[in-house]
């Protein structure tokens, strides 16, 4: 089979590679579409993960099940799917303290196991979910992407008729400002560079860092002076730090979605008298079949993030796009025949 091969960082090439063979309790799905992710490009980049290279990368995938392992109950070939890329272990300290998303020995499509940028891909079967027939392969791929943005979400304790500061206008960024419409009377202030990206989110109140005299000023004035209940780091800098602490109000909570790099330097005055919680937010805590659910949702309509499909012969294209496009592109998705 072709295969999107990481041989180094930077140095991402097609390669003929053996078709995988599932184990006794995986799928092997003939994939239809994977999605680029923020992290393939970083890993791309510098491999912050310290992948264990050649790997097959990509952990965004749907498909149609070709083949199942002996164990396997819940699927038959000719099934559509979609995967979740995180297999936890289920018998570590974390997996059995109920944080299975934790899990000390995590297995991962694209970083320890082989990945969907391929034209076949293994999943373990409580990862998969049926493809919801409303969604096209493409659209289910979203399943992971928007399981994470939920868990961002609830560790920045967001609720029904709080303020949330989103700073980033990242695919994450977008698809977490559209989820919030599931809080009744929310406020939603989203801070980004890129006018194309921020129009995709309706919902917010928007602020180009870019144009803004003073971006504390514009989003402190979006919520008539009271500040934040709830932020969520889309972004990786120090600034986004320093703003988030700035604009939260009193007992806020900052999830720190996206790593910055370095050791920053932050606040500590402002979270002491504040009484800020600042916490991290990374995977998810198997919201699969919640986030299938509001991928199905019309009023939401998270699916629309996907704005490119090209074909896996322009794979090239597709990762210039997703890392250079910000000026047209959100998530862009590789489809194979
Ligand atoms: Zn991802
Ligand atoms: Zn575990």
């Amino acid at each position: 089979m072709k295969a999107l091969v990481l041989l180094a960082p930077g140095r991402l090439e097609m390669k003929e590679m053996p078709k995988p063979v599932p184990k006794p309790n995986e799928l092997l799905v003939k994939t239809k579409a994977a999605t680029i992710c923020t992290s393939d490009l970083h890993d791309i980049e510098y491999n912050p993960f310290n992948i264990n290279l050649p790997m097959i990368m990509g952990h965004e995938g749907a498909g149609v099940v070709e083949a199942v392992g002996e164990d396997v109950t819940d699927f038959k070939p000719g099934d559509e799917v979609t995967a979740h890329p995180v297999m936890p272990c289920g018998e570590c300290g974390s997996c059995t303290r109920g944080l299975n998303h934790l899990c000390d020995n995590m297995s991962h499509l694209g970083i320890d196991h082989g990945g969907a940028f391929a034209e076949y891909f293994t999943i373990r079967q409580d990862r998969a979910r049926k493809k919801p027939a409303v969604l096209d392969f493409a659209e289910s791929t979203l399943m992971e992407p928007v399981c994470v943005c939920i868990e961002a979400l609830e560790r920045a304790n967001m609720k029904d008729g709080r303020n949330i500061l989103i700073i980033g206008d990242g695919p994450f960024g977008i698809l977490m400002s559209r989820l919030c419409k599931l809080y009744r009377d929310a406020k939603v202030v989203l801070v980004g560079r890129h006018p194309f990206r921020m129009a995709q989110a309706p919902n917010a109140v928007t602020v180009n860092e870019k144009t803004s005299d003073s971006v504390l000023d514009d989003i402190m004035q979006a919520v008539d002076g009271k500040g934040f209940d709830s932020a969520v780091l889309c972004v990786g800098t120090n600034e986004a730090l320093d703003l988030a602490v700035a604009a939260l109000r009193p007992r806020g909570t900052l999830s720190v979605f996206s790593a910055v790099k370095g050791k920053p330097t932050i606040d500590m005055f402002k979270i002491h008298v504040k009484e800020l919680n600042i916490c991290g937010s990374c995977n998810d805590m198997d919201y699969l079949d919640r986030a299938l659910e509001y991928l199905q949702d019309e009023e939401l309509n998270l699916k629309e993030v996907i704005t490119h499909r090209l074909p896996f012969s322009q794979f090239q294209e597709a990762f210039r796009l997703a890392a250079k496009g910000k000026d047209s592109a959100l998530k862009v998705s590789i489809i194979f025949d």
